[in-house]
């Protein structure tokens, strides 16, 4: 079996062998975001890479699987420390490093790759596994600025509002910054972390490997403040207050208002968050809203229809004055050009009104209307279906 190939640590995370853990675990943070699969995904040769180096971090960062590896040239879970120790000793003045001519008794444990942690393709815990722990440390402490968070709030305007133009009301719950600590969350005065006891570093396991990470709880400063009895160390409290805004003419159901810095407060200094108000519209009877334009649908007389003539008709600004033209059907759309809503968007800019025709078809009572309809009949003994059947 051939020997473990030595594998130089030191140079695949590019530190000095004098190197401190702090510095082995930074180069080792810089390589690892580089060559991190989810970064390169597909790329072989960065997850080789990104191998190679979780393995030398594996190594390096472990005191006693570097003294091995500093002793040997290589690691095995199977060398002792204590013998690496007294090896190290011996070999003293020898110069470490290759495993060459080391007085001990390495008893036949297996040098092939797989006894070499990591080598093979078993035993990693996934990356995603031992990446979530490392971007756990990237994540803000609970100290830094936090942005405020956006708030919606659905508005009901009435009709003629909305057209119109007006004022609306309404009770907003938001975050407010606390009064009391003014947002810091805290009163001032520390207290050791309780997640770290106070070392500032909590240790996860991704895999195989250990990862001593930056504490989440007090961003690794192993204190945290005490928190604030009014917030409850949110920075934070709700408030309901009451908000008064302007409805522009024209405005449209589903149409947006954006007030900025009206949302949630922000913590520690972040920009509070935006206020954005859904304006759902109030319906009319008569009048149906579609966009800038109004449709509207009138009852016309038979004669109206058939002779045409000058109606009098609702619009949203009162009483206007609609031409029919003569031989007008049921269902015809006439149009009032700008008779609609002015627009909110677009100045001097109005809708327009459209209106159904739908001819009201008399009941007759009287013997005389009926002698009338009837000789209208022999007068106009055209079928109104005879396009139909020609088309059957
Ligand atoms: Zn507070
Ligand atoms: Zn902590």
């Amino acid at each position: 079996m051939p020997p473990t190939q030595h594998k130089d640590y030191y140079a695949t995370l590019g530190v000095k062998k004098a190197a401190t853990p702090e510095e082995i675990r930074k180069a080792f943070r810089k390589l690892a975001r580089k060559y991190h699969p989810d970064v390169n995904p597909g790329d072989k040769k960065a997850e080789e890479k990104f191998k190679e180096i979780s393995e030398a971090n594996d190594i390096l960062s472990d005191d006693k699987k570097r003294k091995i590896y500093d002793q040997f040239g290589f690691y095995s879970d199977q060398i002792d420390p204590a013998a690496a120790e007294a090896a190290a000793r011996a070999g003293a003045g020898r110069g470490a490093g290759q495993g060459q001519g080391v007085p001990f008794d390495f008893g036949g444990f297996d040098f092939s790759e797989e006894a070499a942690p990591g080598a093979g393709g078993s035993g990693w815990g996934s990356f995603r596994d031992i990446f979530s722990g490392m971007f756990n440390r990237e994540r803000q402490p609970e100290q830094g600025p936090h942005p405020g968070t956006d708030l919606e709030y659905q508005v009901n305007v009435d009709f003629w509002t909305a057209i119109r133009g007006g004022t609306a009301r309404l009770q907003i719950q938001r975050q407010e910054v606390c009064p009391t600590c003014h947002g810091r969350a805290s009163t001032g005065g520390a207290q050791q972390c309780p997640e770290c006891h106070g070392t500032g570093q909590v240790t996860q396991m991704g895999g195989r490997m250990k990862f001593n990470i930056a504490c989440p709880r007090c961003g690794g400063t192993g204190k945290v403040q005490h928190a604030c009895p009014t917030c409850h160390g949110e920075g934070t409290v709700y408030r309901t207050e009451p908000l008064e805004f302007r409805i522009k003419p024209g405005t449209r159901d589903g149409q947006r208002i954006r007030l900025a810095g009206k949302g949630n407060a922000g913590v520690n200094g972040g920009a509070a968050g935006d206020l954005y108000l859904i304006i759902r519209t109030g319906t009319h009877p008569v009048f149906t809203r579609q966009g800038d334009d109004i449709l509207l649908t009138i009852p016309v007389t038979v004669s109206e229809a058939a002779l045409g003539g000058r109606i009098e008709v609702p619009t949203i600004d009162g009483r206007a004055q609609l031409r029919i033209p003569p031989g007008t059907q049921s269902g015809q759309k006439l149009r009032m050009r700008e008779r609609g809503v002015s627009s909110a968007t677009k100045e001097s800019v109005r809708g327009d009104q459209i209106v159904t025709v739908e001819v009201a078809v008399p009941q007759v009572r009287d013997e005389r209307s009926r002698e009338i309809l009837r000789e209208f009949a022999r007068l106009n003994p055209d079928d109104p279906r005879d396009a139909l059947w020609a088309k059957v």
